[in-house]
């Protein structure tokens, strides 16, 4: 028990104690407490603490790229990602699936959020759609995001990875190896997606003041399989960062009513073409004759959605 830090196990037990106090309380809920596999992710959180000779006991070395913690004298040569000030109140240090590890390191600074920025630009209006990610209007135009090409090509090489391993004998060292292997590809995957998305979002939210996207269960209909798959989690997690961004910096995120016909109307005139077919890219208004690009045209009308309900409430 001495080799370990003591903080760890000692968090250790507090968690232990948490699930079963949570499974008493209500086990239909909690379930009972689970020995963690050794295959599976692996973790420990420890506490900076101030020793009485003024020293910590967690401390980064970012000229050297080393980070010490307890128990850890010679310190550990690590990659950082980033710089941070303030003090350090904990780490927690994570073993991956495919047997990475990674520390993330909470810290205490003055203030939390970084400046706010002013915004460029009032409203905003974005389609998301299959053949680029977003469509964006705002005051000035309107322009298109693609899915990032290593992304499809990323989550394409997943697949074949699962389907690899899905042929493995069982207990086999070949098995074992594809296993890893995976893990490691979906971890790239998953962190290269959310980077893209995280940066997307951000973006947005610094250029406008006001964000008006459509909701998402009425996309569901010119999916394929693979499409869906890909793009169902990438669209919910967008307006998630897009939803708790806005907060942090003081935006408006609105979310068009379900019936809102965002695709349908004339952008330019307003005319409801009921007939507009899923596969129809491109079509022309007979009313007013403008020709709409599907997506722009949604974009602009969720932008105008954003602009009329801003002048009712004010
Ligand atoms: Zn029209």
């Amino acid at each position: 028990m001495k080799e370990v830090d003591s903080l760890a196990l000692a968090n250790v037990q507090l968690n232990q104690e948490k699930a079963f106090r949570d499974y008493f309380k209500n086990p239909k809920h909690f379930g009972m407490p689970k020995f963690k596999k050794k295959k599976d992710k692996q973790s420990y959180t420890t506490k900076n603490q101030i020793l009485p000779n003024g020293n910590e006991t967690i401390r980064v070395d970012f000229e050297e790229g080393f980070i010490y913690l307890p128990k850890i004298k010679e310190g550990i040569k690590a990659v950082l990602h980033r710089g941070f000030e303030g003090r350090i109140k904990s780490v927690t240090v994570v073993k991956t699936k495919s047997g990475r590890y990674y520390v993330s390191i909470l810290v205490e600074v003055q203030d939390p959020r970084n400046e706010i920025k002013e915004p460029s630009n009032l409203v905003c209006g974005i389609d998301l759609g299959l053949q680029h990610f977003a469509t964006i209007a705002n005051d000035v135009g309107v322009f298109k995001v693609e899915y990032p090409k290593y992304l499809i090509k990323a989550e394409k090489r997943l697949k074949r990875l699962q389907r690899q391993l899905s042929r493995k004998e069982k207990g086999s060292r070949n098995r074992e190896k594809a296993i890893k292997r995976l893990a490691r590809e979906h971890e790239h995957v998953k962190n290269s997606r959310e980077d893209f998305l995280h940066k997307l979002s951000k973006a947005i939210i610094d250029d406008n003041q006001v964000v008006v996207v459509e909701d998402l269960n009425i996309k569901g209909l010119a999916r394929t399989k693979f499409a869906k798959y890909i793009l169902d989690s990438s669209w919910s997690k967008f307006l998630d960062y897009l939803c708790y961004k806005a907060k942090w910096y003081n935006r408006l995120l609105v979310v068009a009513e379900r019936t809102f016909p965002s695709s349908k109307v004339c952008s330019r005139c307003g005319h409801y073409y009921v007939g507009l077919k899923l596969w129809e890219r491109v079509w022309e208004c007979p009313v007013c004759g403008s020709v709409h690009d599907r997506d722009e045209n949604a974009a602009k009308n969720l932008r105008g959605y954003g602009a009329v309900l801003i002048k009712e409430i004010g």
